[in-house]
């Protein structure tokens, strides 16, 4: 009999007779989207959660990119990484402005901000890093780089939901920071999103531009877009919240035993938890050198398929690979050695919160030789 498959992902669902209770309230109110009652709970209590006093709440994680990009009018060029998920340069693209690859810091998987100056012209506006599986950039450089030459800083946050420095939430970081709560991360709202920033004046600008760029009935303040979420998912968002902390507990320790298990296997390599850093957990990357491993990353990657064991390659090929892009003077291979080579040998194991020891034996007997 074949065995069962183990995903890479399994999305943190709510309590179904609670979520239900909550529908109920919805459906008596009637009031089923624009502002809610449930949208500005969600809102309130994920700035709490998240430690960061102003945040707007998107219906995906691609849509508060798009936005912010547009609400700090940025024109020209953009620095970017090739290492992420396509919806990063995306954005930039659908702004109609210019990406610019810079390659990544291999410690990191994260844009190398030794890099970032060279990539600048007279051109540049701004820079859009991304804290890749989580693990924080180093934000205090990039925010040296964008004083001295007077750019914007929009993390896409997108993997570091509860992330923190030093106690302080990652999200704090540059002009504004963009998370996504798609069913594939760690925190979800079935598709879902929002933007981080610092103060009520911007905070208001983005919440007029999610909804058209309506300032009141008959005033449109900009060329507006809409993202605005529905109760029902807003709601789903607070019964999630409340179990995420317990969630992230699960994968620290499935990346403990990942850990364990790897450390001493020849040809693999995996990140360890940076210093002063509460992290989510939310990939587990492991990184194959064919020559010592004795197999390739591909090869790695069909075995444990054909045993139902699902590994992503997380990010292969790199945004700067599509055909939209690969013709940028930044996209060429040569600019962008260490993002090639952590884009050739990644494999993500499967990371969630339900992973049982007898999944992660299934999982490890595949890797581990
Ligand atoms: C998931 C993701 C996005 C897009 O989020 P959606 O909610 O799927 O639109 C953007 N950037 C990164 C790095 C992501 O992983």
């Amino acid at each position: 009999m074949e065995k069962k498959q183990i995903t890479v992902t399994s999305p943190l669902l709510p309590n179904l007779d609670e979520y239900h209770d909550l529908l109920k309230q919805i459906w008596n109110s009637k009031w089923i989207t624009n502002n809610g009652s449930f949208h500005k709970q969600l809102e309130k209590e994920l700035a709490d959660y998240l430690k960061v006093p102003y945040i707007s709440l998107f219906t995906n994680g691609t849509l508060p990119l798009l936005t912010a990009l547009q609400a700090l009018r940025i024109t020209g060029e953009v620095i970017t990484t090739p290492y992420s998920f396509v919806a990063t340069t995306h954005s930039i693209w659908w702004n109609g402005c210019k990406p610019v690859f810079v390659d990544i810091d291999p410690n990191t998987g994260n844009i190398d901000p030794d890099k970032i100056e060279s990539a600048i012209t007279p051109k540049t506006t701004a820079i859009m890093p991304v804290h890749v599986y989580g693990k924080p950039c180093d934000t205090k450089r990039i925010q040296e780089i964008a004083d001295k030459y007077g750019l914007k800083v929009i993390y896409d946050a997108a993997h570091a939901f509860g992330v923190e420095v030093d106690g302080e939430s990652v999200l704090q970081a540059g002009d504004v920071s963009t998370l996504s709560f798609h069913a594939t991360k760690v925190y979800n709202t079935i598709e879902g999103g929002a933007m981080v920033m610092h103060d009520e004046k911007t905070k208001q600008r983005i919440d007029y531009l999610k909804n058209f760029g309506f300032a009141g009935e008959t005033t449109v303040v900009g060329p507006g877009i809409n993202s605005k979420v529905d109760e029902m998912r807003a709601a789903y968002g607070l019964l999630n919240l409340r179990q995420v902390d317990s969630a992230i507990e699960a994968r620290h320790q499935v990346a403990i035993k990942y850990r364990e298990a790897l450390r001493n296997v020849s040809g693999v390599s995996f990140f360890e938890d940076m210093p002063g850093v509460k992290h989510n957990y939310s990939y587990f990357p492991i990184f194959i050198d064919a020559s010592k491993y004795g197999m390739t990353r591909d090869e790695l990657y069909e075995k444990m398929k054909a045993s139902n064991v699902l590994g992503r390659r997380y990010f292969y090929p790199l945004i700067s690979e599509f055909s939209t892009y690969r013709g940028l003077p930044s996209a060429s291979r040569d600019n962008l050695p260490n993002a090639h080579k952590m884009a050739d040998s990644v494999i993500c194991l499967p990371m969630h919160h339900e992973l049982s020891d007898d999944d992660l034996n299934r999982i490890l007997v595949e890797v581990v030789r």
